[in-house]
């Protein structure tokens, strides 16, 4: 193992690429819990992140060279399991949470040995997150906890969950929010699971009783909850985009050419069909490294909005091709799968496509997001933003 590149300043391709080869080399028998945790400890999970933090204060895009040698070797990594904890708790932790809390909670968020969950949207605040109304009242060294979230994914099996709360009414919405780490086995956390379409319940209502938070697991100043939340949110945006950024052909429109080269039917109108898809997957694919090579350069653009918008329709677009495509069979949910590189049923992956346009921010937002920031059009009407949360009206 070469300590010099572990101190190096200036972490390169080759530099990652020898790291990896040694984790890989090294850990080579290891169970898949003690291969992760020594990622971390390489500083080989978040590059970008710093150094004890699971990173190497490295190019962010540095982590594809990683990721691509783990996965050809067999290594897939806990991020399907872990994706919300890995992707938008995790980053918000590295960069607002106290060193007790990077040391407690980062490394085992990256070998999924607990789950996170992301606790905001609430009945009357989804799109509008500013008006949400879980209160917290400071007690000593606790927070007490009182209200209701709704559509937080994976809180069933979460260990741990970031949250806002209104810790202060009487000031505009958006300076009386405070983030908090909850832990949803602590008395007076209720989760209720919701059945979704497709059958599965992935996301629940999570009713807040009392709930007593000690103030160690508050993430940042109080009342800067807001901008908490928006590092999140800007995380979970980069990690959507993120999936985009895939070898041509690979990525969502996998499946639609996939079933086509099975497909005993070549419909003229259906291979069209396939094109333009091919040619959106593309360009969207494109735009993502774009997006990326932007970031890099300290230059955050618009293709987070472009992306998530261009993802949703896509997905979309793909899920009524797939089922088309598939004919009376499109409409059986225990549809045999024909290969093995397919992971999700078509007509499940249809269903739950729906969901796309929705979660993460909905596709009406970031069409307002970018007629606003990017056309320059008028903002839509909005209440004084120096108005107290109290004085607001809200149903
Ligand atoms: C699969 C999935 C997983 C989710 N997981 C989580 C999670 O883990 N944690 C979490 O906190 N939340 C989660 N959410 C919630 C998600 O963030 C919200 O659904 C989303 O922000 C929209 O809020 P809402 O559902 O309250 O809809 P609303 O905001 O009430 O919107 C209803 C409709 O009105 C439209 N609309 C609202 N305001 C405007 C406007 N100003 N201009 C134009 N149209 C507008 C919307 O686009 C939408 O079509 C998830 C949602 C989904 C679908």
């Amino acid at each position: 193992m070469n300590n010099e590149v572990l101190t190096s300043p200036n972490v390169d391709e080759q530099c990652v690429r020898s790291l990896t080869e040694d984790l890989l080399n090294r850990f080579s028998d290891a169970n898949e819990q003690e291969f992760w945790g020594a990622q971390f400890d390489l500083g080989l999970a978040r590059v970008e992140s710093p150094r004890g933090c699971g990173g190497l204060d490295a190019e962010p895009a540095l982590q594809r060279v990683i990721d691509l040698m783990l996965e050809a070797a067999g290594r897939l990594g806990t991020w399907k399991r872990n994706s919300m904890g890995i992707g938008m708790c995790g980053p918000t932790i590295v960069t607002w949470g106290t060193e007790a809390q990077k040391s407690r909670l980062l490394r085992p968020i990256f070998t999924a040995e607990e789950i996170w969950c992301q606790l905001f949207s609430e009945p009357g605040a989804g799109s509008d997150l500013a008006s949400l109304a879980t209160r917290a009242v400071r007690d000593g060294d606790e927070w007490t906890l009182n209200g209701q979230k709704v559509w937080t994914s994976r809180a069933h099996e979460a260990t741990w969950g970031l949250l806002l709360a209104r810790t202060d009414p009487d000031v505009p919405s958006r300076q009386g929010v405070t983030a908090f780490i909850l832990q949803l086995a602590a008395p007076g956390v209720e989760i209720r699971p919701l059945r979704q379409m497709t059958g599965d319940s992935t996301f629940n209502e999570v009713w807040l009783t009392e709930v007593r938070v000690p103030d160690e697991m508050r993430v940042g100043p109080v009342g800067e909850g807001w901008k908490v939340g928006t590092t999140t949110l800007m995380n979970e945006r980069v990690s959507i985009g993120g999936n985009s950024l895939v070898p041509q052909g690979r990525g969502p429109i996998a499946e639609p050419l996939e079933l086509w080269a099975r497909s005993p039917r070549k419909d003229p109108t259906k291979r069209t069909e396939l094109a333009q898809l091919w040619i959106e997957a593309e360009v969207l694919r494109l735009l993502a490294y774009q997006a990326q090579a932007r970031r890099q350069r300290g230059v955050p653009g618009p293709e987070g909005s472009l992306l998530k918008l261009g993802n949703a329709l896509l997905r979309q677009r793909i899920g009524i091709f797939v089922v088309g495509l598939l004919g009376a069979a499109g409409t059986l949910c225990d549809y045999d799968l024909p290969s093995e590189e397919l992971q999700l049923d078509p007509v499940i992956g249809f269903l739950g496509s729906r969901s796309r346009s929705l979660g993460g921010g909905t596709s009406e937002i970031m069409r307002n997001m970018l007629a606003e920031r990017i056309l320059g059009l008028p903002r839509e009407p909005q209440i004084d933003p120096s108005t107290p949360w109290s004085q607001i009206p809200r149903s």
